[in-house]
């Protein structure tokens, strides 16, 4: 293909596809592909789904129907429009996708974005003799290389915050997850490639950096010294790159938080006070059979590790309800277990069967019987959002502004923990932190007025010891 070439990607789900969409572009780049925010127009379209959540195929499928339509108007105009399939549930369906929507030409799983521009080329001109591809193997080749080696189109920054992976796969196979499934063996990239990635995009102005895998703290990668390092390890070594004032990672795995990892809790300041650890569910019994390989005490412990070891951390979780066999009795040990720890914020779900999982054979709890618990359970997260929220108001955070906001003199930015804080200045500060005293609590946001500039690089630590914790169990 030549010539400048209009593409689409929508991602859905987590982190990890944003971040792999954003690396199929740049690998796409120099073939002479321009990103652009809306498939009407674009010559190649790239829905790259996420197996996760509910009816992901059922999804995917009525938004290409969506793009079908759109593929035969351009055919009205006499323009050619390539509908490519990636992420976990191309991966899992592969042929069948072929099979049911003719407008795809190609579907490509994970670990095989390098190879997209190779992909894309013979699906435009095999699509002519009628022939449409699926690629999901797992090569033995390392997808990374390809993806952000100097010789090919470096790594894009966009804007101040940007996502890295470090890991991906995992070995946990948790009875409801198809991971272990569609991305494979857990696999870490080596330390010196994940800093020259970090370099580049602090280099770039990046302030922020998210290291990002299925079970990241479970990285195992080779180190300069040719030793496996630890996340924990790894963390300190980015938060040495200058230009990085901030970092985080997700998502953990409660069996995997070493020593390393909380002492990078309790050394570095850049690490943002704010960790999502995913429990599921708050009764033994139900976490016995999802396999977590942990109890609710392991993680009620290492929360208190944590706590002790930073005292302003606030939590984030996980949790499915209507897990198969989940009591009314086993629901409310999630609930307690919600109101001990006091959580910032949560993601829940009814659980849904993934085809191909073992939980997926078990037996299931009835739908209106989730769905009311999870009524239950969202109303206690919510409440312990809110109140963490209600906390902030009158103190003074440290915000990363990282785009203008809806009204004109507007910016956007985010606190320690992830909450989007509304201010009036000017756009010129956009990737600067600075101290922002909050004002008043919205539903969604909180606004706030600049108190004075922020030390850069560091979060306020006059007001660590001084943030709101909602900590029942801990230090
Ligand atoms: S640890 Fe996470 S990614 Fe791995 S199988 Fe369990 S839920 Fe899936």
């Amino acid at each position: 293909m030549s010539g400048p070439r209009k593409l689409f990607v929508k991602s859905f789900g987590c982190q990890m596809n944003v971040y792999d969409s954003h690396r199929m572009a740049d690998t796409l780049a120099p073939e002479g592909f321009v990103e652009t925010d809306a498939p009407e127009g674009a010559d190649l379209v790239i829905l790259n789904t996420c197996h996760i959540r509910e009816k992901a195929a059922e999804k995917m499928y009525s938004e290409l129907g969506r793009m079908r339509k759109l593929k035969q108007e351009a055919a009205h105009e006499g323009r050619k429009v390539l509908i490519a399939v990636a992420g976990c549930v191309a991966q899992a369906e592969g042929q069948e996708i072929i099979r049911r929507a003719p407008a795809v030409d190609l579907v490509v799983g994970p670990q095989s974005y390098h190879r997209l521009p190779h992909l894309v080329a013979r699906a435009a001109g095999e699509r002519a003799a009628g022939e449409r591809i699926v690629d999901t193997e797992f090569p033995v080749e390392d997808k990374f290389d390809f993806l952000a080696s100097p010789s090919r189109e470096k790594t894009r920054a966009r804007g101040v915050s940007a996502f890295i992976t470090v890991q991906e796969g995992c070995d946990k196979f948790c009875t409801f997850c198809v991971v272990p499934y569609t991305r494979g063996a857990q696999v870490s990239r080596p330390v010196d490639k994940i800093i020259a990635e970090a370099s580049r995009l602090a280099d770039a102005g990046v302030r922020e950096v998210t290291l990002i895998g299925q079970n990241v703290n479970a990285y195992h990668g080779e180190g300069p010294d040719g030793r496996a390092w630890t996340l924990g390890r790894l963390l300190h070594r980015v938060a040495d790159i200058d230009g990085l004032a901030r970092i985080r990672y997700t998502t953990s795995h409660p069996c995997d938080v070493d020593d390393s990892l909380i002492a990078a809790h309790r050394d570095l300041a850049e690490l943002m006070p704010y960790l999502h650890l995913p429990l599921q569910s708050g009764a033994d019994r139900i976490l016995a059979a999802m396999n977590r390989r942990h109890t609710r005490a392991d993680y009620l412990r290492v929360v208190d590790r944590m706590r002790a070891a930073r005292a302003d951390l606030a939590l984030s979780s996980d949790f499915i309800v209507g897990f198969p066999g989940e009591t009314e009795q086993d629901f409310r040990a999630t609930v307690d277990v919600v109101e001990d720890i006091g959580y910032a914020g949560a993601f829940s779900f009814k659980y849904s069967p993934r085809p191909g999982t073992p939980a997926a054979t078990m037996r299931q709890v009835p739908e209106e019987m989730k769905a009311e618990r999870l009524h239950r359970l969202q109303a206690a997260i919510n409440r312990q959002r809110a109140a963490f929220n209600a906390a902030c108001q009158g103190r003074t955070l440290d915000v990363l502004l990282d785009k203008p906001g809806k009204r004109a003199g507007q910016l956007v930015g985010r606190s320690p923990y992830l909450q989007p804080v509304q201010i009036m200045a000017p756009a010129s500060r956009v990737g600067e932190i600075v101290a922002v005293r909050i004002t008043e609590i919205g539903s969604n946001s909180l606004f706030g007025t600049l108190a004075s500039a922020a030390t850069p690089g560091a979060p306020a630590a006059a007001e660590r010891s001084a943030m709101p914790v909602l900590a029942a169990q801990g230090a």
